[in-house]
């Protein structure tokens, strides 16, 4: 499994159009999403988020009101301070809000921890969105592939789904036999419910400068897993 941040990156701007053809490839053959789950969840187990925090480095956090009202109970303080002084508003949604970010990403973390763990918003609570499913996994993917350079858990889960499929990259038709792992169904087990559409879409964690990506930011330092 690579772990490594540096190498995660690497690797995962090297397959960007791989992944993009990976996707295509489970649409046409209607793979199931279970599988992809039931896989990350087992990469997921074998990964210390707590010393990678890559996605707070890198990610822009819608937050709900109830997001909110959580943040100043958990801090003692009232949801108008939290405001003003944690989040910023979002360019076209006068009623939408994001964490505010600084040099070295979310304002709340610190180091690789975040401040306000137990109360964090629910978009940080479920990502990468791997135990939960009530979406197809094509437009999960696209998703997905937008965070497979940054996160560990969902690069090695692409990369080991693609070979329980048997997807290769040149475009051959591996015949990818899930056995098994067909009836794992397509997901919408366990986790906290998930609402779906587009209110559910933004309250996730996005990675900044889509689609590109895995851009350089302005604020990553030298020797960030982002810098070239
Ligand atoms: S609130 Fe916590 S978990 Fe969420 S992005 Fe910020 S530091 Fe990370
Ligand atoms: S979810 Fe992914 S990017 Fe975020 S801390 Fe865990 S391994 Fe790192």
């Amino acid at each position: 499994m690579v772990t490594d941040l540096g190498e995660v990156f690497r690797l995962g701007t090297e397959k960007a159009a791989e992944n993009v053809a990976f996707r295509r490839y489970l649409a046409n053959h209607h793979y199931p999403s279970g599988p992809f789950q039931i896989i990350a969840q087992e990469v997921q187990s074998h990964v210390d988020c707590t010393v990678c925090a890559n996605c707070c480095r890198h990610g822009e956090v819608a937050v709900s009101g109830e997001d909110i009202a959580a943040i100043a109970r958990h801090l003692g303080t009232t949801v108008d301070e939290v405001e003003r002084l944690y989040l910023v508003g979002v360019a076209g949604a006068p009623a939408q809000h994001e964490l505010r970010t600084k040099e070295e990403g979310c304002v709340f973390l610190d180091g690789t921890l975040c401040l306000i763990y137990e109360a964090r918003p629910k978009a940080c609570r479920e990502f990468p969105h791997v135990a939960t499913g009530a979406h197809t996994l094509g437009s999960r993917r696209a998703s997905q592939d937008r965070w497979v350079a940054l996160c560990p858990i969902l690069f090695n889960a692409v990369e080991e789904y693609k070979r329980v499929v048997g997807f290769h990259p040149q475009g051959s038709e591996g015949g990818g036999d899930l056995g098994g792992w067909r009836g794992a169904g397509g997901g919408g087990g366990g986790g906290a419910g998930r609402g779906g559409g587009a209110a559910d879409a933004r309250r996730r964690k996005t990675p900044r400068g889509l689609p590109g990506a895995y851009r350089r930011r302005r604020s990553c330092r030298a020797g960030c897993p982002c810098d070239p």
